[in-house]
């Protein structure tokens, strides 16, 4: 080989070179591992990006000069790429090195536990590359560091350049955060991570416990599709973050990422019916109601129509939840509308759900900073939406609690208001009792007045002169005392009648009787009216001497009230007695004292009237 051969075999060689080098390092700033502190660096503007549409790209074609050519590296703010909902490949390419003296380890952390295909291409020291084929529908034995995230460590010997190749595919959105982190910084970072997750975990076991037993104990539905809604949330979310082991079911292994949605597609399933028992959306809104039962049975078919064809639906999934949290918004602010007390409970709560899914959301996008709230919102959002829902559960049990307690006391009220109506409506029977009582004791009096006085003159009547001359007997009988009787008859009464007429007889008659009454006044006589123009007068204990007396006292003040009657021949009214007093004797029967003093009037008539004989 002549110095020209020499030349051009050196030219060539330094051309190749540079061209390889040229297309190993095109488009890549190199990073130095060296620098690493124990903060994690988003790798997003170190990497060169390629998208392999057919999904065909091996390791050699993608470090083939012609298509290295095509990675870009994106001057992107963001911590990580949101490649969107895609079909294709991307190949991710990382050169990095070690300007220290001591090797290095770093570990290459992908933030997105849901990528369905993680392959990395680590370079193995000897000129060749370990590949690492793991991801979400790949088991969690796949894992080169056992992680919830996919991590790859990377050995960087002292004074050393390499490139890393990653590929990434997936049947959901497409969403890659890269990062770089120290070993000690990552340990560190993992217990919180853990920690956090785990605190979740258990709040949401603990209202699924709780609201567990309050079914067991109240065995009301709502509990138990608030448990339910918990649970499958959970669920998603705990195989969101990439913490759930590898499910298998009927023997086969669960496609993670299926399982994620369908799990989401069980809460929101959950939560609408819970939704609905809560807010009363039947009764309330009768028609939504009935729409929303459709979105309840769409959800539930959904987990088959992710199982079938996840990658093709995903996006359409994706929309529809965000329709229908929407809807369960609309719904909320309805019913809180109408003064639904629930539905300020569910509004705060869902409220706080979108709040942490938003601020999640915004980190994602670089818009809000990277932070504890801002990493875990979503998870902070859907503890304190669990918390508050709960608190709404507990807080229906206050407000059962005090609708029974007012039902008590009202039924209290209307008892005791019944007793006292009661006793009112017994007192008032008993008043009216009593006074009827009175009234009748007067009636009684009165008819017992009535029945023992002649109703013409208003002295006693017949039958109380037989009743008291009955009594008197049997006590003179007794006593061995004398019972005076006297009959006084009217004389030429009939010719009275006949002249002056019988209203003035009757006057006549009141008058005669009044005069009766007066002269015969000792309380222990009596006077009665016998019948027609005959009267009576009896007087216990009374001699036949006083009797007539008495009886001639009589004559003298009926002839001394000079009442004209023409057809009598004294010229004015007058009347004859009768009278009679005997020793009552036992052996004599009552009507005897009767005949004796009738047999005297008789005489007293046949001497010519207006005088007193006694027998
Ligand atoms: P004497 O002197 O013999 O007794 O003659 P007298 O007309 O009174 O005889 P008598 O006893 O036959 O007549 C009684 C009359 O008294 C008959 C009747 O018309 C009248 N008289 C009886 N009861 C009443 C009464 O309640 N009112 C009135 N106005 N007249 C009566
Ligand atoms: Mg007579
Ligand atoms: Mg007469």
């Amino acid at each position: 080989m002549n110095t020209h051969q020499r030349f051009r075999l050196i030219l060539w060689l330094l051309l190749g070179l540079s061209i390889f080098a040229s297309s190993t390092w095109a488009g890549v700033r190199q990073l130095d591992a060296a620098v690493l502190d124990k903060e994690p660096l988003a790798l997003t503007p170190h990497v060169g990006l390629l998208e392999d549409p057919s999904r065909t790209l091996t390791l050699a074609d993608v470090r083939s000069v012609e298509v290295a050519q095509r990675f870009r590296t994106e001057q992107v703010d963001s911590a990580s790429f949101a490649l969107g909902f895609t079909r294709s490949a991307y190949w991710f390419r990382l050169g990095i090195g070690n300007s220290s003296e001591q090797a290095l380890t770093r570990l290459l952390v992908v933030d997105n536990p849901r990528i369905s295909q993680v392959d990395a291409y680590l370079p193995d020291g000897q000129g060749s590359y370990r590949i690492w084929r793991t991801g979400a529908d790949r088991p969690q034995t796949s894992k080169a560091y056992d992680n919830r995230n996919f991590v790859f460590p990377l050995h960087l010997p002292a004074h050393s350049q390499q490139m890393v190749y990653l590929r990434v595919e997936s049947s959901i959105g497409l969403l890659v955060p890269l990062q770089l982190w120290s070993v000690e910084g990552f340990q560190a970072y993992e217990r919180e991570d853990y920690m956090a997750r785990a605190g979740y975990v258990g709040i949401a076991v603990a209202m699924i416990l709780f609201n567990l037993m309050l079914f067991i104990a109240l065995r009301e539905r709502i509990y138990l599709l608030y448990v339910t809604f918990v649970l499958c949330a959970v669920c998603a979310l705990t195989v969101k973050n990439g913490m759930a082991p590898d499910w298998m079911l009927f023997g086969i292994p669960l496609n993670s990422n299926v399982a994620y949605y369908s799990g989401a597609s069980l809460a929101l399933s959950g939560m609408l019916l819970f939704m609905r028992s809560m807010l009363q959306t039947a009764s309330l809104l009768p028609r939504i109601d009935r729409g929303l039962l459709v979105l309840v049975a769409l959800y539930l078919v959904s987990p088959l129509i992710y199982a079938a064809a996840l990658p093709q639906v995903s996006r359409v999934a994706i929309v529809i939840n965000l329709l229908t949290a929407f809807v369960m918004l609309g719904v909320a602010l309805a019913c809180a509308l109408k003064r639904q007390r629930s539905a300020y409970f569910f509004l705060a709560a869902f409220g706080l759900l979108i709040l942490g899914g938003a601020t999640t959301s915004l980190r994602a996008m670089g818009i809000l900073p990277t932070n504890a709230f801002t990493v875990d919102g979503l998870q902070i959002g859907s503890s304190l939406e669990m918390l508050l829902l709960a608190f709404a559960l507990a807080d229906r049990i206050n407000v059962i609690r005090q609708e029974k307690l007012q039902a008590q006391t009202r039924l209290l009220q209307t008892q005791e208001q019944l007793v006292q109506s009661l006793q009112r409506s017994e007192r008032e029977l008993e008043e009216r009792v009593a006074e009827r009582t009175q009234e009748l004791q007067v009636l009684n009096s009165r008819l017992e007045t009535l029945s023992l006085t002649d109703a013409l003159t208003g002295i006693a009547n017949r039958r109380h002169f037989d009743e008291v001359l009955a009594k008197e007997w049997k006590r003179a009988q007794r006593a061995g005392e004398s019972l005076a009787l006297a009959v006084v008859d009217v004389d030429w009464f009939k010719a009275y009648n006949d002249h002056y007429g019988h209203l003035a007889g009757d006057s006549c008659l009141q008058q005669v009787a009044h005069t009766l009454a007066k002269t015969i006044s000792r309380s222990s006589d009596l006077v009665a009216r016998y019948g027609g123009e005959e009267f009576v007068f009896l007087a216990p204990a009374t001699s036949l001497a006083s009797a007539q007396d008495m009886a001639q006292t009589l004559v003298r003040s009926v002839a001394a009230l000079a009442l004209p009657h023409i057809r009598s021949p004294l010229g004015h009214i007058s009347v004859s007695v009768g009278v009679t007093a005997m020793q009552a004797d036992a052996e004599l029967p009552l009507q005897t004292l009767v005949q004796r003093a009738d047999t005297a009037l008789y005489r007293a008539k046949a001497q010519g009237r207006n005088r007193v004989e006694s027998g």
